[in-house]
Protein backbone atom coordinates (compact mmCIF):
# COMPACT_ATOMS: atom_id res chain seq x y z
CA UNK A 1 0.00 0.00 0.00
CA UNK A 2 1.62 3.37 -0.69
CA UNK A 3 2.08 5.60 1.90
CA UNK A 4 0.41 8.77 1.54
CA UNK A 5 2.65 11.89 0.72
CA UNK A 6 4.17 13.63 3.86
CA UNK A 7 3.67 17.12 3.79
CA UNK A 8 3.16 20.56 5.68
CA UNK A 9 2.48 19.74 9.33
CA UNK A 10 5.20 19.98 11.89
CA UNK A 11 6.24 17.22 13.29
CA UNK A 12 5.14 14.23 11.20
CA UNK A 13 5.01 10.74 13.13
CA UNK A 14 4.21 7.18 10.80
CA UNK A 15 0.96 5.94 12.06
CA UNK A 16 2.41 3.33 13.62
CA UNK A 17 4.47 5.28 15.60
CA UNK A 18 1.66 7.64 16.99
CA UNK A 19 1.14 7.19 20.54
CA UNK A 20 -2.28 6.79 21.33
CA UNK A 21 -1.66 7.71 25.05
CA UNK A 22 0.20 10.53 26.83
CA UNK A 23 0.49 11.68 30.71
CA UNK A 24 -1.89 14.21 31.55
CA UNK A 25 0.99 16.90 31.81
CA UNK A 26 1.52 16.68 28.20
CA UNK A 27 -1.59 18.36 27.54
CA UNK A 28 -1.09 20.81 24.52
CA UNK A 29 -2.39 24.23 25.28
CA UNK A 30 -2.47 26.17 21.80
CA UNK A 31 -0.01 29.10 21.69
CA UNK A 32 -1.65 31.41 19.40
CA UNK A 33 -4.93 31.93 18.76
CA UNK A 34 -6.60 30.21 16.17
CA UNK A 35 -6.65 31.50 12.70
CA UNK A 36 -9.88 32.28 12.16
CA UNK A 37 -10.60 34.49 9.26
CA UNK A 38 -12.23 37.88 9.46
CA UNK A 39 -15.84 37.80 8.38
CA UNK A 40 -16.35 38.15 4.79
CA UNK A 41 -12.38 36.80 3.92
CA UNK A 42 -12.63 33.99 1.66
CA UNK A 43 -11.36 31.24 4.34
CA UNK A 44 -8.96 29.01 1.58
CA UNK A 45 -7.70 30.95 -0.81
CA UNK A 46 -5.19 29.92 -3.76
CA UNK A 47 -1.78 29.30 -2.29
CA UNK A 48 -2.84 30.27 1.33
CA UNK A 49 -0.59 28.71 3.89
CA UNK A 50 -1.27 25.27 4.91
CA UNK A 51 -1.57 24.75 8.69
CA UNK A 52 2.16 26.01 9.35
CA UNK A 53 2.89 29.31 8.37
CA UNK A 54 6.45 28.69 8.77
CA UNK A 55 7.34 25.28 8.31
CA UNK A 56 9.96 25.61 5.40
CA UNK A 57 8.77 22.14 4.01
CA UNK A 58 6.36 24.19 2.74
CA UNK A 59 8.27 25.80 -0.12
CA UNK A 60 6.70 23.11 -1.90
CA UNK A 61 3.68 21.79 -0.98
CA UNK A 62 2.69 18.75 -2.39
CA UNK A 63 -1.39 19.72 -1.49
CA UNK A 64 -0.85 22.24 -4.47
CA UNK A 65 0.14 19.57 -6.75
CA UNK A 66 -2.30 18.88 -9.82
CA UNK A 67 -5.12 16.56 -9.44
CA UNK A 68 -5.52 15.14 -12.92
CA UNK A 69 -9.50 14.25 -11.59
CA UNK A 70 -9.68 18.26 -11.53
CA UNK A 71 -8.56 18.44 -15.47
CA UNK A 72 -11.92 20.73 -16.20
CA UNK A 73 -11.43 22.91 -13.40
CA UNK A 74 -8.12 24.18 -15.42
CA UNK A 75 -5.76 26.66 -13.41
CA UNK A 76 -7.98 26.65 -10.43
CA UNK A 77 -7.66 23.32 -9.76
CA UNK A 78 -3.65 23.41 -10.11
CA UNK A 79 -3.52 25.88 -7.63
CA UNK A 80 -6.29 25.02 -5.11
CA UNK A 81 -4.95 23.92 -2.09
CA UNK A 82 -5.51 20.17 -2.14
CA UNK A 83 -7.00 18.69 1.66
CA UNK A 84 -5.97 15.11 1.08
CA UNK A 85 -3.57 13.32 1.05
CA UNK A 86 -1.92 14.66 3.74
CA UNK A 87 0.44 13.85 6.58
CA UNK A 88 -0.47 13.20 10.36
CA UNK A 89 0.67 15.27 13.12
CA UNK A 90 2.84 14.13 16.50
CA UNK A 91 0.85 16.60 18.53
CA UNK A 92 0.94 15.80 22.02
CA UNK A 93 -2.83 15.23 23.71
CA UNK A 94 -4.45 15.02 27.18
CA UNK A 95 -5.38 12.92 29.25
CA UNK A 96 -9.25 14.21 30.03
CA UNK A 97 -11.12 16.91 28.83
CA UNK A 98 -10.77 20.37 30.73
CA UNK A 99 -12.39 20.45 34.06
CA UNK A 100 -15.23 21.64 34.30
CA UNK A 101 -16.33 20.88 30.15
CA UNK A 102 -18.94 18.85 29.50
CA UNK A 103 -18.47 17.14 26.09
CA UNK A 104 -21.16 15.67 23.69
CA UNK A 105 -18.74 14.50 20.71
CA UNK A 106 -21.90 14.88 17.85
CA UNK A 107 -19.55 12.69 15.08
CA UNK A 108 -17.78 9.89 16.57
CA UNK A 109 -17.13 6.49 14.08
CA UNK A 110 -18.18 2.93 14.82
CA UNK A 111 -18.06 0.03 12.76
CA UNK A 112 -17.57 -3.79 12.77
CA UNK A 113 -13.50 -4.61 12.94
CA UNK A 114 -13.35 -5.52 9.54
CA UNK A 115 -15.18 -2.40 7.60
CA UNK A 116 -12.63 -0.22 10.48
CA UNK A 117 -9.60 -1.94 8.88
CA UNK A 118 -10.79 -1.60 5.29
CA UNK A 119 -11.48 1.94 5.84
CA UNK A 120 -7.36 2.76 7.56
CA UNK A 121 -6.70 1.04 4.33
CA UNK A 122 -8.21 3.75 2.48
CA UNK A 123 -7.10 6.57 4.97
CA UNK A 124 -3.52 5.60 4.34
CA UNK A 125 -3.52 5.39 0.93
CA UNK A 126 -5.91 8.60 0.13
CA UNK A 127 -6.57 10.76 3.21
CA UNK A 128 -3.74 10.79 5.84
CA UNK A 129 -2.37 7.97 8.45
CA UNK A 130 -5.21 7.14 11.20
CA UNK A 131 -3.28 7.56 14.64
CA UNK A 132 -6.44 5.82 16.68
CA UNK A 133 -6.67 2.47 15.18
CA UNK A 134 -9.00 1.54 17.59
CA UNK A 135 -11.85 -0.79 17.93
CA UNK A 136 -15.43 0.20 18.73
CA UNK A 137 -15.68 -1.22 22.12
CA UNK A 138 -11.70 0.38 22.71
CA UNK A 139 -13.31 3.80 21.28
CA UNK A 140 -15.84 3.93 23.78
CA UNK A 141 -13.93 3.06 26.33
CA UNK A 142 -11.36 5.83 24.85
CA UNK A 143 -13.97 8.12 24.95
CA UNK A 144 -15.27 7.37 28.64
CA UNK A 145 -11.89 7.12 29.88
CA UNK A 146 -11.47 10.89 28.78
CA UNK A 147 -14.53 12.27 30.42
CA UNK A 148 -16.63 12.56 27.08
CA UNK A 149 -20.09 12.42 27.95
CA UNK A 150 -21.91 11.51 25.34
CA UNK A 151 -21.29 10.88 21.52
CA UNK A 152 -23.10 10.12 18.79
CA UNK A 153 -21.99 6.74 16.76
CA UNK A 154 -22.01 7.62 12.96
CA UNK A 155 -21.27 5.13 10.34
CA UNK A 156 -22.69 4.77 6.58
CA UNK A 157 -23.21 2.18 4.06
CA UNK A 158 -20.85 2.34 0.75
CA UNK A 159 -22.55 -0.69 -1.17
CA UNK A 160 -26.02 -2.07 -0.80
CA UNK A 161 -26.75 -5.03 1.19
CA UNK A 162 -24.77 -3.93 4.62
CA UNK A 163 -26.62 -1.23 5.70
CA UNK A 164 -29.15 -3.47 8.16
CA UNK A 165 -25.89 -5.42 9.26
CA UNK A 166 -24.09 -2.21 10.22
CA UNK A 167 -27.41 -0.29 12.06
CA UNK A 168 -27.75 -3.86 13.79
CA UNK A 169 -24.05 -3.50 15.43
CA UNK A 170 -24.22 0.16 16.35
CA UNK A 171 -27.40 -0.14 17.89
CA UNK A 172 -26.56 -2.98 19.96
CA UNK A 173 -23.65 -1.35 21.51
CA UNK A 174 -25.94 1.26 22.81
CA UNK A 175 -27.91 -1.02 24.35
CA UNK A 176 -24.96 -1.52 26.74
CA UNK A 177 -23.25 1.66 26.56
CA UNK A 178 -25.88 4.21 27.34
CA UNK A 179 -23.43 7.38 26.54
CA UNK A 180 -23.90 6.41 23.18
CA UNK A 181 -26.44 7.89 20.29
CA UNK A 182 -26.37 5.60 17.78
CA UNK A 183 -27.82 6.95 14.16
CA UNK A 184 -28.91 4.24 10.82
CA UNK A 185 -27.57 4.18 7.83
CA UNK A 186 -28.82 3.27 4.02
CA UNK A 187 -27.62 2.23 0.75
CA UNK A 188 -30.45 4.89 -1.12
CA UNK A 189 -31.17 3.20 -3.85
CA UNK A 190 -30.77 -1.11 -2.75
CA UNK A 191 -33.84 -2.63 -2.73
CA UNK A 192 -34.66 -2.39 0.78
CA UNK A 193 -33.95 0.81 1.36
CA UNK A 194 -37.27 1.88 2.78
CA UNK A 195 -37.16 -1.02 5.07
CA UNK A 196 -34.04 -0.41 6.05
CA UNK A 197 -35.36 3.02 7.59
CA UNK A 198 -38.22 2.36 8.46
CA UNK A 199 -36.80 -0.82 10.80
CA UNK A 200 -33.71 1.51 12.09
CA UNK A 201 -36.12 4.53 12.95
CA UNK A 202 -39.29 2.40 14.38
CA UNK A 203 -38.49 -0.54 15.93
CA UNK A 204 -34.60 0.10 16.92
CA UNK A 205 -35.72 3.28 17.87
CA UNK A 206 -32.12 4.59 16.09
CA UNK A 207 -31.66 8.67 16.69
CA UNK A 208 -30.97 9.90 13.41
CA UNK A 209 -29.56 8.84 10.08
CA UNK A 210 -26.02 9.27 8.62
CA UNK A 211 -25.35 10.17 4.99
CA UNK A 212 -22.48 10.40 2.80
CA UNK A 213 -22.52 12.25 -0.51
CA UNK A 214 -18.86 11.43 -1.29
CA UNK A 215 -18.64 7.99 -0.12
CA UNK A 216 -22.64 6.99 -1.54
CA UNK A 217 -21.52 9.29 -4.70
CA UNK A 218 -25.00 11.00 -4.40
CA UNK A 219 -25.75 14.65 -4.61
CA UNK A 220 -28.31 16.13 -1.10
CA UNK A 221 -30.84 16.83 -3.20
CA UNK A 222 -31.10 13.56 -5.07
CA UNK A 223 -34.69 11.93 -5.73
CA UNK A 224 -33.62 9.06 -3.95
CA UNK A 225 -32.88 10.20 -0.52
CA UNK A 226 -36.34 11.51 -0.35
CA UNK A 227 -37.72 8.52 1.18
CA UNK A 228 -34.98 9.35 4.25
CA UNK A 229 -35.49 13.03 4.89
CA UNK A 230 -39.31 12.18 4.96
CA UNK A 231 -38.96 8.96 7.38
CA UNK A 232 -36.32 11.35 9.84
CA UNK A 233 -38.80 14.32 9.47
CA UNK A 234 -41.91 12.02 10.45
CA UNK A 235 -39.80 9.95 13.29
CA UNK A 236 -38.69 13.68 14.13
CA UNK A 237 -35.06 12.88 14.20
CA UNK A 238 -32.01 14.79 12.47
CA UNK A 239 -29.84 13.53 9.17
CA UNK A 240 -26.65 13.92 9.25
CA UNK A 241 -25.24 14.64 5.35
CA UNK A 242 -21.74 15.09 4.38
CA UNK A 243 -23.05 17.53 1.65
CA UNK A 244 -19.67 19.82 1.51
CA UNK A 245 -17.76 18.80 -1.44
CA UNK A 246 -14.44 19.04 0.59
CA UNK A 247 -12.27 16.89 1.38
CA UNK A 248 -12.35 15.89 -2.21
CA UNK A 249 -10.55 12.94 -3.44
CA UNK A 250 -10.24 11.43 -6.59
CA UNK A 251 -10.17 8.15 -4.47
CA UNK A 252 -13.76 7.95 -4.27
CA UNK A 253 -14.52 7.59 -7.79
CA UNK A 254 -16.79 11.14 -8.29
CA UNK A 255 -15.44 14.37 -8.35
CA UNK A 256 -16.89 15.51 -5.20
CA UNK A 257 -16.65 19.28 -6.28
CA UNK A 258 -18.72 18.73 -8.92
CA UNK A 259 -21.15 16.54 -7.33
CA UNK A 260 -21.57 18.71 -3.81
CA UNK A 261 -23.20 22.34 -3.30
CA UNK A 262 -24.34 24.20 -0.89
CA UNK A 263 -27.47 24.92 -3.20
CA UNK A 264 -28.33 21.89 -3.03
CA UNK A 265 -28.83 21.98 0.87
CA UNK A 266 -30.90 24.81 0.78
CA UNK A 267 -33.39 22.94 -1.65
CA UNK A 268 -33.53 19.81 0.78
CA UNK A 269 -33.58 22.74 3.98
CA UNK A 270 -36.68 24.48 1.66
CA UNK A 271 -38.42 21.10 0.95
CA UNK A 272 -38.16 20.04 4.72
CA UNK A 273 -38.59 22.63 6.60
CA UNK A 274 -39.43 20.16 9.84
CA UNK A 275 -36.18 17.85 9.05
CA UNK A 276 -33.07 18.91 11.35
CA UNK A 277 -30.05 18.87 8.46
CA UNK A 278 -26.42 18.44 9.75
CA UNK A 279 -23.66 19.59 7.78
CA UNK A 280 -20.60 18.49 8.86
CA UNK A 281 -16.81 19.99 8.48
CA UNK A 282 -18.97 23.45 8.86
CA UNK A 283 -19.66 22.11 5.42
CA UNK A 284 -16.18 22.56 3.70
CA UNK A 285 -15.20 24.32 2.02
CA UNK A 286 -18.24 26.65 1.41
CA UNK A 287 -17.83 28.25 5.00
CA UNK A 288 -19.43 31.57 3.86
CA UNK A 289 -22.55 30.31 1.75
CA UNK A 290 -22.92 27.81 4.85
CA UNK A 291 -23.20 30.49 7.20
CA UNK A 292 -25.48 32.34 4.97
CA UNK A 293 -27.81 28.90 4.78
CA UNK A 294 -27.49 28.44 8.80
CA UNK A 295 -28.91 32.09 9.44
CA UNK A 296 -31.48 31.92 7.17
CA UNK A 297 -33.27 28.36 7.74
CA UNK A 298 -33.56 27.21 11.66
CA UNK A 299 -33.47 23.66 10.21
CA UNK A 300 -30.05 23.41 9.71
CA UNK A 301 -27.29 22.59 12.32
CA UNK A 302 -23.32 22.46 11.62
CA UNK A 303 -20.87 20.48 12.92
CA UNK A 304 -17.01 21.59 13.34
CA UNK A 305 -15.44 18.11 12.78
CA UNK A 306 -12.28 18.70 12.06
CA UNK A 307 -12.94 22.21 10.31
CA UNK A 308 -11.21 24.08 13.09
CA UNK A 309 -8.70 21.47 13.76
CA UNK A 310 -5.76 24.21 11.92
CA UNK A 311 -5.29 21.52 10.14
CA UNK A 312 -6.57 21.49 6.45
CA UNK A 313 -5.64 24.73 4.25
CA UNK A 314 -7.01 27.96 4.83
CA UNK A 315 -9.30 28.80 7.74
CA UNK A 316 -12.88 28.52 9.21
CA UNK A 317 -14.52 31.25 9.13
CA UNK A 318 -15.04 33.52 12.50
CA UNK A 319 -18.37 34.77 11.23
CA UNK A 320 -19.67 31.28 12.52
CA UNK A 321 -18.51 32.20 15.86
CA UNK A 322 -20.59 33.01 18.41
CA UNK A 323 -23.19 34.32 16.57
CA UNK A 324 -24.82 31.46 15.36
CA UNK A 325 -23.81 28.95 18.87
CA UNK A 326 -27.06 27.87 18.98
CA UNK A 327 -26.89 25.73 16.45
CA UNK A 328 -23.37 24.40 16.15
CA UNK A 329 -22.27 21.20 17.23
CA UNK A 330 -18.79 20.12 18.27
CA UNK A 331 -17.66 17.09 16.59
CA UNK A 332 -14.35 15.22 16.27
CA UNK A 333 -14.23 11.98 13.69
CA UNK A 334 -12.67 10.19 16.34
CA UNK A 335 -11.03 8.02 16.14
CA UNK A 336 -10.26 8.29 12.42
CA UNK A 337 -7.55 11.13 13.17
CA UNK A 338 -4.17 12.41 11.91
CA UNK A 339 -3.83 14.33 15.53
CA UNK A 340 -4.54 14.26 19.04
CA UNK A 341 -8.40 13.51 19.92
CA UNK A 342 -8.77 16.87 21.95
CA UNK A 343 -6.97 19.08 19.22
CA UNK A 344 -9.85 20.49 18.38
CA UNK A 345 -11.72 20.86 21.57
CA UNK A 346 -8.35 23.08 22.56
CA UNK A 347 -8.87 24.97 19.91
CA UNK A 348 -12.27 25.89 19.70
CA UNK A 349 -12.25 27.02 23.56
CA UNK A 350 -9.24 29.44 22.91
CA UNK A 351 -11.41 30.69 19.81
CA UNK A 352 -14.90 31.02 21.73
CA UNK A 353 -13.76 32.22 24.74
CA UNK A 354 -17.63 33.10 25.79
CA UNK A 355 -18.19 30.27 28.34
CA UNK A 356 -21.99 30.26 27.77
CA UNK A 357 -21.64 29.83 23.71
CA UNK A 358 -18.71 27.04 24.95
CA UNK A 359 -21.62 25.09 26.83
CA UNK A 360 -23.98 25.45 23.61
CA UNK A 361 -21.29 24.24 21.42
CA UNK A 362 -19.89 21.56 23.64
CA UNK A 363 -22.91 20.12 24.53
CA UNK A 364 -26.59 21.48 25.06
CA UNK A 365 -26.91 22.17 21.18
CA UNK A 366 -26.09 18.17 20.60
CA UNK A 367 -28.19 17.42 23.45
CA UNK A 368 -31.70 19.15 22.17
CA UNK A 369 -31.22 17.94 18.75
CA UNK A 370 -30.47 14.41 19.38
CA UNK A 371 -31.86 14.29 23.54
CA UNK A 372 -30.19 14.20 26.60
ZN1 LIG B 1 -16.85 11.58 9.79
Amino acid sequence: MKEPPRIGPPREVAPERAETSRAPEAIETPKAPPRLAPPGQPPSEPHSAAPNDHDPSHDHDPSHDHDPSHDHDGEIAACRPRYMPRGGLDDAEGATVPPGLAVFDSHVHLFPAGVFEAIWRWFDANAWPVRYRLHAEEVIAFMKARGVKRFCALHYAHKPGIAAGLNRFVWALSRSHPEIVPLATVYPGEPDAQAVIEYALGELGMRGVKLHCHVQRMAADDPRLEFVYRHCTMAQVPVVIHAGREPSSSAYGVDTRALCAAAQIERVLRRHPRLNVVVPHLGADEFDDYARLLGQYGNLWLDTTMAIADYFPGAAPASLFPGMADRMLYGTDFPNLPYAWDRELHRLVAAVPDEAVQRKVLYDNAARLFGD
